[in-house]
């Protein structure tokens, strides 16, 4: 569906510190609108000072922000959810133009980010902590869940609101203070909007900054502040790994949620149909450009020429364009630095080694045509590499143990096997080394529990209600 250009109203992003938006310090840096090119907003670069007047502003406003009641954090955490809600119009517009999704996902991305703010709210007033059994007479044993403490939050930029809300929301409600650095490409959907949602929500000062600015010396300065207690990174295996080397040097907290090279299987029982529709799903959502996009797509050879027709079929109908004034299925690659990455990168040199273009494999500017690759084999690039972008390569396989064996070779997220023996789906989902596999779907769930365990460490507090014997030479001895 095609959005309606709106007001054109344009945004700046400003690093905010301790509840004050700052002048820059620097040049200011133009935000692309992604499907045209042309500057819709922009940004500056927050200083290494800034990074540290930040994290210093979090860490002192922290401890009384925890001590605030849970009722009171979660009532602030509606309230944000509520001045998103009130900007609803505008925002879907602003992701449409800054991360060149269609309306689709930019509704699916501000509702999963205001769903994130609720679930944090209702979260945070439940049970967090326990009384554990008396391990000897008379003692009351508690075991209590205390914030991390200053959390330096990095996101990338294919889903900046939701992703930066999916640690933004929980770190805050249990009693966190929180410093993000948005991604250069989308500082405005990722930063400077939900600076501004919570300013006017009324979070204390200094409980949630944002500095804006680019990865090797803003986001480096932040993730290597020595005052963070926890640093939490989305995005490429290489940064990702970067910084939990830092993080382990130092004897820090780290939590890294990174890229996979997911895979789709497709047994010689499926339904083809239902499998073609889930493929083409999954794999060009937003372009090809999520954490849990199919990527290999594994297909016994008994059914694969009908699996590729299908698939063909369906890709055929796909329109790509400017999401804002067309209705589209796919919008823009977000820069040509990504374009260049998989098409020069992963598309071309396995075209050079044997695969075929079935359909697809060329583009306009930032308009990459939805792209199907046939006889790709497990050695190409295209097979090897998380591509990151709207292209479908079919792999054969002979048995479902060598389709489980390609599957497992690579690093993944999310995986998909569609049969139509959901016995055989299953037994071969637990065979799957990722967190997350489905069965006939293509289909994510994210959220929900162990929220409270990512942002908080368990504090035991033991209580002795009676009085203890102690060993003798513990005990005064009888002559005083
Ligand atoms: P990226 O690693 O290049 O950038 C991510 C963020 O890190 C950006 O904010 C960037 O400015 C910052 N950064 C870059 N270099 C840095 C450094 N040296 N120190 C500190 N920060 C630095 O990733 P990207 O290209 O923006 O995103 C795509 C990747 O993210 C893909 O691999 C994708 O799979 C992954 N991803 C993972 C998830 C998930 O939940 N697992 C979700 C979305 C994206």
């Amino acid at each position: 569906m095609g959005a309606t250009a709106g007001t054109h109203q344009s945004y700046e992003a400003r690093a905010y510190i301790a509840g004050r938006f700052e002048d820059p310090t620097g040049d200011w840096i133009p935000v692309l609108e992604k499907s045209t090119g042309i500057p819709f907003a922009r940004y500056t670069d927050s200083s290494a000072e800034q990074v540290d007047r930040a994290v210093r502003a979090a860490k002192d406003a922290q401890p009384a922000w925890a001590d605030t009641s849970a009722t009171e954090r979660s009532h602030l955490l509606r309230a944000f959810a509520a001045e998103l809600e009130r900007r609803h119009d505008e925002l879907i517009e602003l992701i449409i133009r800054e991360t060149g999704g269609t309306s689709e996902k930019a509704e699916e991305e501000l509702g999963q980010s205001i769903n994130q703010l609720l679930n944090s709210a209702t979260q945070v007033t439940e049970n967090a902590g326990a009384i554990l059994p008396p391990y000897k007479e008379g003692k009351i044993s508690l075991s209590r869940s205390v914030p991390l403490g200053v959390i330096g939050l990095i996101v990338p930029w294919n889903y900046p609101m939701s992703l930066a809300m999916r640690a933004l929301a929980p770190g805050l409600a249990y009693g966190n203070a929180v410093v993000l650095k948005p991604a250069e490409l989308t500082p405005i959907a990722g930063g400077q909007i939900l600076a501004e949602a919570a300013h006017a929500a009324g979070f204390p000062a200094g409980v949630f900054a944002v500095v804006p600015g680019d990865g090797p010396t803003t986001g480096r300065t932040l993730s290597e502040h020595p005052d963070l207690d926890l640093i939490h990174f989305t995005g490429s295996y290489e940064v990702g790994h970067q910084i939990a080397n830092f993080a382990a040097r130092s004897f820090r907290a780290v939590a890294t949620e990174l890229g996979g090279d997911n895979a789709f299987v497709v047994l010689d029982d499926a339904d083809l149909d239902q499998a073609a529709s889930a493929a083409v799903w999954s794999a060009l959502w937003y372009q090809g450009q999520t954490c849990i996009t199919a990527g290999r797509h594994i297909v016994m050879r008994s059914v694969a020429d009908a699996f590729t027709d299908a698939v063909v079929a369906r890709v055929e109908k796909l329109t790509v364009g400017n999401p804002l004034t067309e209705a589209v299925n796919l919008g823009p690659i977000i820069s040509e630095v990504q374009r260049d990455r998989f098409h020069t990168g992963l598309v071309l040199p396995s075209i050079d080694a044997g695969a075929k273009v079935a359909i697809g494999g060329s583009y306009d500017q930032l308009f990459y045509q939805p792209t199907v690759l046939t006889g790709v084999t497990p050695e190409m690039p295209i097979f090897t590499e998380e591509i990151f972008g709207p292209v479908m390569p079919i792999t054969i396989v002979e048995t479902e143990a060598e389709a489980l064996e390609l599957v497992n070779r690579h690093r993944t997220l999310m995986n998909s096997v569609f049969t139509g023996d959901q016995m055989r789906g299953l037994a071969f989902a637990q065979r799957v080394k990722s967190n997350e596999v489905h069965v006939n779907d293509g289909y994510a769930r994210h959220g929900g529990e162990g929220q409270l365990d990512g942002y908080t460490h368990r504090q035991w507090i033991g209580i002795q209600t009676t009085p203890t014997r102690y060993p003798a030479w513990a005990e005064a001895s009888p002559e005083g």
